[in-house]
């Protein structure tokens, strides 16, 4: 058993897989601490005054780790959880199409679809480059060519990101983009085949009821409300004396201290303070989200009752994703004969601002331009939450700074882990938070090596 005493900031699915982890290996000295009066951090569910049920953008619980899979049975249960196909569309040309969109070209208007076959085409005159591409922005136009850049993959990574692709790095696409291939775009179209099935989420689960939080409330109850510290948060961390301060005026001891709050602001609570360190936390990039759910009245229309998600890369909505919520959990809605619900999300970033006073109108606005409603009638409620850390954005010189920060930090004994304490998008989802919480308490009680942080693609190959 640990004699370490281990104080963890946050209590998001890092935080918690640290302290699940820390509780199976028999430790009792250990703390966590949330600004937050409950758990779940970014994963946490919220119902409205209307009964509607929302979660912070539309999260799919899939998994790369065998025993993250083991967490989630205990949590819930085999009972606690739909099972869903997952059912992705575009919605584009005021049209649907499957995605990806690069395999179902077919749904195209013919001249946008000449675009695209013909920028493929081009690709494969030109042949392979000598040179790697140096930013996401080259990696689109090697990988997609210059139509379906054009025309989708460079204009909704931008709505996605709140960036511009070029300042961002492609190291992190892995299994996460559907790159392109000429013979399976071409046989799609002559046969007129629609091509769905790609990448690591075609099928997941989610919880039955409750949303996503109600997965890491189960977690924290599995790991005992005597851990806790909710509704406190962590003014400073005296590092040379290893102490954290709480804005309620205590003072925890540590002997190892994992944060999983943002890094670019753990930094500035140090001390003492290093200048180097500071300077590379700065240079760390975010964007926010904006999450506008819109509770709907009547039944779901047939055209959306089969969909789980569905990309927007045009102007003529805010929003680059909508998810219909109702469609995961009939439980998300007050009445499923009477109500369904659909939950969006915008982007934001000094590159791309958002007006918050009239977000929800133009929501509503995008969501009749593109059809996903017929009415504004139909709305009956209407949620807001604004993620000031929604994506860690994975800049071209994100690593470089990186490589100045957390193993400066891990000299002083503090392991900054999970979506923002790490900042690689590759390995922020639930299960990679979890599992870096996880990995980095095997490390600090058995000495084991961690392998999702310092190994993404390894993590994401799923070798359990
Ligand atoms: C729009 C969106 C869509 C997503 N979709 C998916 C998806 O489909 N599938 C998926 O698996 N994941 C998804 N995610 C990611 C998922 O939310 C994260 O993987 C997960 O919540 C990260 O956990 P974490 O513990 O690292 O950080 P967080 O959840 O951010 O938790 C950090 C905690 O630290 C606390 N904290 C911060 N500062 C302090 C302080 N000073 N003192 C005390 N506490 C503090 C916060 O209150 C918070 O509770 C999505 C995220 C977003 C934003």
């Amino acid at each position: 058993m640990s004699t370490k005493r281990i104080v963890i900031i946050g209590a998001g699915p890092t935080g918690l897989g640290a302290a699940y982890r820390l509780q199976e290996l028999g430790a009792t000295d250990f703390v966590v601490v949330d600004a937050a009066p409950e758990v779940g951090g970014l994963s946490r569910s919220f119902v409205d005054a209307q009964g509607f049920t929302w979660d912070i953008g539309g999260h799919v619980q899939f998994s790369h780790y065998a025993y993250f899979d083991q967490v989630m049975q205990r949590a819930l249960g085999e009972g606690g959880w739909h099972h869903h196909q997952r059912e992705a569309w575009a919605r584009m040309f005021n049209r649907w199409v499957p995605y990806p969109v690069q395999n179902n070209l077919r749904h195209f208007p013919k001249e946008a679809l000449v675009q695209c076959v013909q920028g493929l085409v081009q690709l494969l005159k030109r042949g392979p480059s000598a040179t790697p591409p140096s930013n996401f922005h080259e990696w689109i136009d090697a990988t997609f060519g210059e139509g379906l850049a054009a025309i989708f993959m460079r204009p909704y990574n931008f709505k996605v990101w709140a960036y511009p692709p070029a300042a961002l790095a492609w190291s992190w696409i892995g299994e996460r983009v559907a790159v392109t291939d000429l013979e399976r775009v071409l046989n799609n179209v002559l046969l007129e085949k629609d091509d769905v099935a790609w990448g690591p989420n075609n099928t997941f689960q989610f919880p039955k009821e409750g949303g996503t939080g109600s997965i890491w409330r189960a977690v924290a109850g599995l790991i005992g409300a005597r851990h806790f510290k909710l509704g406190v948060q962590v003014t400073s961390v005296d590092s040379a004396r290893r102490l954290v301060h709480l804005s309620n005026g205590e003072a925890l001891p540590y002997d190892a201290l994992i944060s999983t709050m943002p890094v670019d602001r753990l930094v500035p609570l140090l001390t003492p303070h290093d200048p180097v360190v500071s300077q590379a936390a700065q240079q760390l990039v975010h964007s926010s989200t904006n999450i506008v759910g819109l509770g709907l009245a009547g039944q779901t229309p047939a055209e959306m009752a089969t969909k789980c998600w569905i990309y927007f890369p045009e102007d003529t909505a805010p929003f680059y994703r909508a998810t219909v919520f109702s469609n995961y959990s009939q439980a998300h809605v007050p009445d499923p004969k009477r109500f369904w619900s659909l939950m969006t999300e915008t982007s934001e970033s000094p590159a791309k601002p958002v007006d918050q006073a009239t977000l929800v109108e133009q929501t509503i606005k995008g969501a009749l331009a593109t059809g996903l409603i017929g009415s504004r009638e139909q709305v009956v409620s209407t949620w807001t939450y604004r993620a000031e850390y929604g994506y860690p954005t994975p800049t071209v010189d994100r690593d470089a700074h990186l490589a100045k920060v957390l193993p400066a930090l891990e000299a002083r004994e503090i392991y900054s882990r999970g979506r923002f304490g790490a900042w690689k998008y590759e390995v922020a989802n639930q299960d990679h938070s979890m599992m870096q919480g996880v990995e980095v308490v095997d490390r600090l009680l058995q000495g084991t090596a961690e392998t999702t942080l310092p190994f993404p693609a390894v993590a994401n190959r799923g070798v359990r």
